[in-house]
């Protein structure tokens, strides 16, 4: 497979090489691979951005075409890249392969889209007027991605992107390189034209200001931080822009939940995806009448769970991604600690027979919502525990956290459930099931401060990659 820099149609190899390392075994590399320089991000701006015209008047069932064949080889590989990965990023091997799916079925999902833009035809206000409001594209997009979802995020990202006509500059995490790789020699092979669709690796805080320079319009995933400095450098120079950041979802567990499947609910919410997804359910807020079963249940459940190597298909929960996030999980468990909370269970760093980041997952109980654990994303497999007297209490808890991603319940009761849905501050809601785990078809997104901009994902995309045009026509013959 190829790999490096993929600018104007063309790969290139240079720039500084730095290891890939997989967290399940770090004797085990993956590679070396290049980062660019801004020099790299400049050339792939102009390259796009002198394709972008060509590729806006493609007609939209060849563009459809070129998607298609990328979702079916994302299709028919899945079980190979499931394993790269897992290999790469440390999710199972089970994981790996839904999300290789997922994203193929992502990009058929926008093939169909490049024939369903259709605008609006309308008779106007005055005498002899009408109206089309038609959608065109932005231009170029720059596309910045974290490392916890390093297939779909793209996927969802790129496709919509290219559907509707702009061209992109693609800036994948610096810890999941192999997997932009292969999309990149995917939407090669399938016949993007050169600058239609280009790579850049590399150290986000060197390029960024060069993709923000450079692109019509940014849509970026990752930590709250970073986003809001790529929001304030858009604004300053008016660019469309659109972040997807943190999460501190609250589940709540009800009184008239059905207890096993609440715990399995949580248990997959808060540990699937080795609790490094931004909608996992890191706040369970259980009612006092079902505190004490559910408990017992869920730290059984956390028990007998297999952490272990992620390309070892009986393994549950994998790896930490990297030495980094594994400190910060840890501190953060101190952190909890010093603030007055009592570790129910895991929290322990665990051999296994290669070197890797592996941590037992952590359930932590607090009394205190304030506690830093309970308003901090901590982006790993620890969870924390809140006591509600009521479902009024528990809403109230599960809305006093400053972001505002995903949000559950837990019940057999409708009327909790609605009043849950009504009452959360959340922009996305499950109930009985995971906070975590969402559909394509549907808008996905945080309201301010977990996310920014238009939403992602099924038309809702249409609002970030488009942009509207309203057209009078006047043939009357006067005015
Ligand atoms: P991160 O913010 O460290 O990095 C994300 C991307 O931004 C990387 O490609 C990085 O290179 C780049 N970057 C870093 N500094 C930059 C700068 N100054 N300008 C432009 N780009 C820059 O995030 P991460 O650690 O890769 O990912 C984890 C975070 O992502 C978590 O906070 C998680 O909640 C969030 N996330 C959110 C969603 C969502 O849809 N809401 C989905 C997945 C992950």
């Amino acid at each position: 497979m190829a790999s490096g820099l993929f600018i104007g149609g063309r790969w290139l190899d240079h720039g500084t090489r730095v290891a890939n390392i997989n967290p399940s075994d770090t004797l085990d590399p993956l590679g070396d691979y290049n980062w660019g320089t801004v020099a790299d991000v400049e050339a792939a701006v102009a390259a796009a951005r002198a394709a972008q015209p060509g590729w806006a008047a493609v007609l939209p069932e060849a563009r459809a075409r070129l998607l298609r064949r990328v979702g079916d080889e994302l299709l028919a590989r899945a079980d190979e890249l499931g394993r790269l990965m897992a290999r790469e990023q440390g999710k199972t091997v089970r994981e790996g392969r839904g999300e290789v799916i997922r994203s193929g079925e992502i990009f058929h999902f926008f093939a169909g889209e490049t024939v369903r833009n259709h605008g609006v035809f309308t008779p106007g206000l005055r005498e002899g007027f009408t109206i089309t409001v038609s959608q065109e594209p932005v231009g170029v997009i720059g596309v910045i991605t974290p490392w916890n979802l390093p297939l779909s995020i793209p996927a969802w990202k790129i496709a919509p992107a290219l559907a509707y006509g702009n061209t992109v500059v693609f800036k994948p995490s610096e810890l999941t390189p192999d997997c932009a790789f292969v999309l990149t020699d995917m939407l090669e092979r399938a016949g993007v034209p050169a600058g239609v669709f280009n790579l850049v690796m590399g150290n986000g805080r060197d390029l960024g200001p060069a993709l923000i320079d450079g692109c019509d319009a940014i849509t970026f995933t990752g930590s709250g931080p970073t986003g809001a400095a790529v929001v304030a450098a858009t604004a300053g120079q008016m660019k469309k822009v659109q972040a997807e950041l943190g999460g501190k979802s609250g589940l709540v567990i009800d009184k008239t939940c059905e207890l096993d499947l609440a715990v399995e609910v949580a248990f997959q919410g808060a540990f699937h995806g080795t609790g490094q997804r931004c909608t996992a359910s890191s706040r369970i807020i259980v009612l006092d009448a079902v505190r004490d079963a559910f408990l017992d249940k869920l730290l059984k459940r956390m028990a007998d769970s297999r952490i272990g190597h992620a390309l070892e298909e009986a393994t549950e929960i994998g790896p930490v991604v990297d030495q980094r996030q594994l400190d910060k999980d840890l501190g953060y468990i101190d952190i909890a600690r010093t603030e007055g909370g009592e570790v129910l269970g895991g929290g322990s760093v665990l051999e296994r027979p290669h070197a890797g980041f592996y941590l037992a997952p952590c359930l932590i109980a607090t009394t205190n919502n304030g506690a830093r654990i309970n308003q901090e994303e901590v982006f790993g497999p620890v969870a924390s525990v809140l006591a509600a007297h009521d479902l009024d209490e528990a809403i109230a808890i599960a809305n006093d956290v400053h972001y505002a991603l995903s949000s559950g319940i837990c019940t057999t009761d409708l009327i909790a459930a609605e009043t849950f849905r009504s009452r959360s501050r959340a922009a996305m809601v499950t109930v009985n099931a995971p906070t975590a785990g969402l559909d394509f078809h549907v808008p996905f997104g945080g309201r301010a401060p977990s996310g920014y901009g238009p939403r992602e994902q099924g038309i809702a995309a249409r609002e970030f990659y488009c942009e509207y045009k309203s057209t009078y026509v006047n043939v009357s013959g006067h005015l």
